[in-house]
């Protein structure tokens, strides 16, 4: 069967034929049957090279022999106990000890989850109501952080979803990045505030980089008005580098949240921070939060094995900001658009300026974009379908895959 044969029995039994909304590409999807390194193979017989690379996750690449070996193995031992494991002790040392901001760690099983449990563990620390996000800021998808949210609901335009009760997104307060006297304004006139949540790198609003200096920012003015400071690391955390934004940009948050990278591409969540706040959490406290695949041994050893190349190879983060900048160099400067990139992560904005913030971001050329997007899934590029999602690389797209990217720019952008 064809995509396209698919995609006609999926929209008949799941909404949009999809099982989450980013992959609702039109007129319809492709459909994957296999992967390998950093290619994907669809059931229309195509070859793609990856630049989604399941929206992050994969840094080393489809079907990786270690970390495949490393869930075979686990799999033969099981894949669910209902009880503590040594391999969450092995993943909980290994990311506790990359993070400065990290002294214990809480593993559930997704990103949304994560931040769904640091934001009511903020305010069960703090015992203040409200929460400040950034606008266009993506923490998945639970209804405190469902307001001004970027990526699909962005993409989709329902940022502010339906179904949110109105009472409780008013505890969702909202700030513009890079602009550190709007969250001064905002936490001097109001002392309920829990908790500021931010990417410290924008990643689901295309890719927006933090100005010099703002992070810094952030910390000081939430010290300053004990409000915690949540940095939302589940696109950066070993994206960026070991140590994530926090280490990269040598600021310590008070809580952190993961997820991605650190299953292996296995369902994975994980939040963190101060053990005087994590101690909070049941049993030690009383915040409660409780899951039955909360550190599932198969992610567990996924993540391990990940982590452990990711430590045994420190070059390899060079070679991906190598491969990138051999991408960004390449790009034709058209006067049209602008692009960014932060070591493995790049984006081209159809906006003549790399946005800022969300407002800018949001001035982009969709329809320009769309249009490119379709001619680099014809060039055998496939790159996340939206304006404002991030293109990845990972450690295995080789010199070849690379000069590929960047004809299918060349053409597409001249077009
Ligand atoms: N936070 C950020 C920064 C994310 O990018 C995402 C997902 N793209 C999430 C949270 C939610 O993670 P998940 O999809 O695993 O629930």
């Amino acid at each position: 069967m064809k995509s396209s044969d698919y995609y006609e029995r999926a929209k008949m039994l799941m909404p949009g034929g999809v099982s989450s909304p980013v992959r609702a590409i039109r007129p319809y999807p492709f459909y994957t049957t296999g992967a390998a390194g950093s290619r994907l193979t669809t059931a229309d017989g195509t070859d793609l090279i990856d630049c989604c690379l399941g929206f992050g996750p994969l840094i080393l690449g489809h079907a990786h022999p270690g970390i495949r070996e490393a869930i075979e193995r686990q799999l033969a031992s099981g894949w669910l106990y209902g009880t503590p494991t040594p391999l969450e002790i092995e993943l909980a040392g290994l990311i506790v000890g990359d993070h400065p901001g990290l002294e214990m760690i809480r593993f559930v099983s997704s990103g949304s989850e994560a931040t769904m449990s640091a934001i009511r563990l903020a305010r069960g620390y703090t015992g203040k109501k409200d929460i400040v996000k950034v606008e266009g800021g993506f923490h998945g998808a639970h209804d405190a952080v469902l307001v001004k949210a970027g990526s699909g609901a962005t993409t989709l335009g329902i940022p502010n979803s339906a179904g949110v009760l109105p009472e409780l997104v008013e505890h969702t307060r909202q700030v513009p990045f890079n602009n550190p006297e709007a969250l001064e304004t905002l936490l001097s006139a109001n002392d309920d505030i829990a908790a500021f949540i931010l990417e410290p790198v924008m990643g689901n609003v295309g890719l927006i980089l933090p100005d010099e200096g703002y992070l810094a920012a952030v910390r000081e003015i939430t010290a300053a008005h004990d409000v915690l400071l949540i940095f939302d690391e589940v696109i950066t955390g070993y994206r960026v580098g070991i140590g994530g934004a926090q280490a990269a940009y040598g600021v310590k948050p008070d809580l952190s949240t993961f997820g991605k990278i650190i299953g292996g591409g296995l369902p994975i969540g994980a939040f963190g921070g101060r053990r005087e706040i994590m101690e909070m959490i049941a049993p030690l406290g009383p915040v409660y939060q409780a899951g039955t695949f909360s550190g599932n041994p198969l992610s567990l050893a996924a993540g391990i094995a990940t982590i452990r190349h990711l430590h045994a190879h420190s070059d390899l983060y060079r070679r991906m900001d190598e491969a990138a900048r051999a991408i960004e160099e390449a790009i034709p400067r058209s006067g049209r658009g602008s692009f960014v990139r932060l070591g493995s992560m790049f984006k081209h904005y159809f906006r003549p300026e790399v946005p800022r913030d969300y407002r800018e971001v949001q001035e982009c050329d969709t329809t320009a974009f769309g249009k490119f997007w379709k001619g680099m899934l014809d060039a055998g590029v496939f790159l996340p379908a939206s304006q404002f999602e991030t293109n990845f690389l990972s450690a295995v797209h080789t010199n070849q895959d690379v000069d590929q990217i960047i004809a299918a720019y060349v053409t597409c952008l001249s077009e």
